[in-house]
């Protein structure tokens, strides 16, 4: 069966500004407490003297936003150590985005005043916002240490889709991805990662709506299985599994760990090619991992019952889009349990010149080759193409550096890859 849709989800860019300088959340700091502590008339003030009777001198302010529950627990020991009450602070970030402490309105006064004194609610604060005239919304997103990552919101008939980054850059280089031309950037916490979803919701009223979640962003997240395994969990509280897809380019270790979660979300891998030779001119991955150890790898994958793994296929002008390409394809997958999504190249001639869409009819025949033996494909022409939001148009804020070259790309990934 071969349908067509517009796409839900891309690699994002932006532009516009925050409200009040922070994007979801909002930094605690000394002038906040002055002010809250002024609202908190009944609250039992503690002094930075009190500390070492709490046990927190020289400690650092715990951000709650990535915050486990027994990080928490630690942080109520000599306050409130009554397990509901942990439960009601990590709900309050999890559930409930509240954008600080003073929002824990169940908590008593003097309580949030303490929790004020030892931990913040910190986000990625809201750098730039760019709305498409289809409706998808870019956000550039600045982390605590300047590093900027971009996450996309694509509005559905039934469900609204948040596309979040896991590195801040990517070393793997693939040939058609903007974020791979710009080389790589640091992991993300599992807190900047779930900050991300938390600015997104709280900016976007998504707060009750049925969401999906996909890491397509920017970033290998099999490369930052912390970051990303540690966010999945604090997304857990909210969307479920089911609605939850990490995408890879294709790092069999990665999927090893991956298939060890006791909760898995949904598998996508970003195939884009049918032969060992074509896959490592497209993505230096392969040389690493190469296609037939990626495909055992995908047999392997343990999918519970009704689940297939979605394959992604970029089609590139003259590339991989011939209908050899598509029968090698049909071959490749036989007896998997996989839905396929084609994907035509969204072009940005500054940074990935020389690489072209193919037209509307090499697409329609390629996917109906693919239909024909017997597979389910789904054409998805990207959404937010106007807002550089599709699937290889994300660089966060590499805006104004200069894309690495080929050879620098390829160190990269031989060292990433290599953990
Ligand atoms: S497609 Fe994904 S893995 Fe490849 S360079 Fe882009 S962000 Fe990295």
């Amino acid at each position: 069966m071969l349908t067509r849709r517009r796409a839900r989800c891309g690699r994002p860019n932006g532009r516009g500004s925050a409200p009040g300088g922070h994007g979801g959340g909002e930094v605690v700091g000394a002038s906040w407490i002055k002010l809250a502590m002024a609202e908190y008339r009944d609250a039992r003030v503690i002094r930075t003297s009190d500390w070492g009777a709490l046990g927190m001198r020289n400690a650092s302010p715990l951000n709650l936003v990535g915050a486990t529950r027994p990080e928490i627990a630690a942080l109520l020991a000599d306050l409130d150590p009554r397990p509901f009450r942990v439960q009601q602070v990590y709900h309050w970030v999890t559930r409930r985005f509240a954008g600080s402490i003073a929002d824990m309105t169940d908590l008593s006064l003097a309580l949030r005043a303490a929790l004020s004194q030892r931990a913040v609610l910190a986000d990625p604060s809201l750098r730039a916002e760019h709305r498409g005239r289809d409706g998808t919304v870019k956000y550039a997103l600045e982390l605590a240490d300047g590093a900027v990552v971009e996450a996309v919101v694509m509005p559905g008939d039934d469900r609204t889709t948040l596309c979040l980054s896991s590195q801040a850059g990517c070393a793997m280089g693939c040939i058609f991805c903007v974020t791979g031309a710009f080389g790589a950037g640091r992991n993300l916490t599992a807190g900047e990662i779930f900050g991300q979803f938390r600015v997104l919701v709280r900016r976007g009223g998504l707060e009750g709506t049925p969401l999906n979640v996909v890491f397509m962003g920017m970033g290998e997240p099999l490369l930052n299985v912390a970051g990303v395994f540690g966010a999945l969990e604090f997304l857990y509280e909210t969307v479920s599994p089911k609605r939850v897809t990490l995408s890879t380019s294709g790092i069999v270790s990665g999927l090893a760990k991956l298939a060890a979660l006791p909760r898995r979300p949904n598998l996508a891998v970003s195939l884009n090619a049918t032969t060992q030779e074509q896959r490592q001119r497209l993505m230096p991955v392969a040389a690493r991992w190469p296609l037939d150890e990626l495909m055992d790898a995908l047999r392997r994958y343990p999918l519970e019952r009704g689940r297939r793994i979605t394959i992604e296929y970029v089609l590139l002008g003259g590339e991989n889009d011939s209908l050899d390409d598509a029968r090698r394809l049909a071959r490749l997958l036989r007896g998997l349990p996989v839905k396929v999504n084609l994907i035509p190249f969204n072009p940005d001639d500054e940074v990935l010149p020389g690489l072209v869409t193919p037209s509307p009819a090499t697409v329609d025949a390629f996917g109906a080759c693919l239909a024909g033996a017997h597979l389910n494909v789904t054409v998805r022409w990207s959404r937010g193409q106007e807002v550089l939001a599709a699937c290889g148009q994300l660089r966060g804020g590499l805006r104004n550096t200069a894309p690495v070259r080929r050879g620098q790309e390829e160190g990269a990934v031989r060292t990433t890859a290599a953990h």
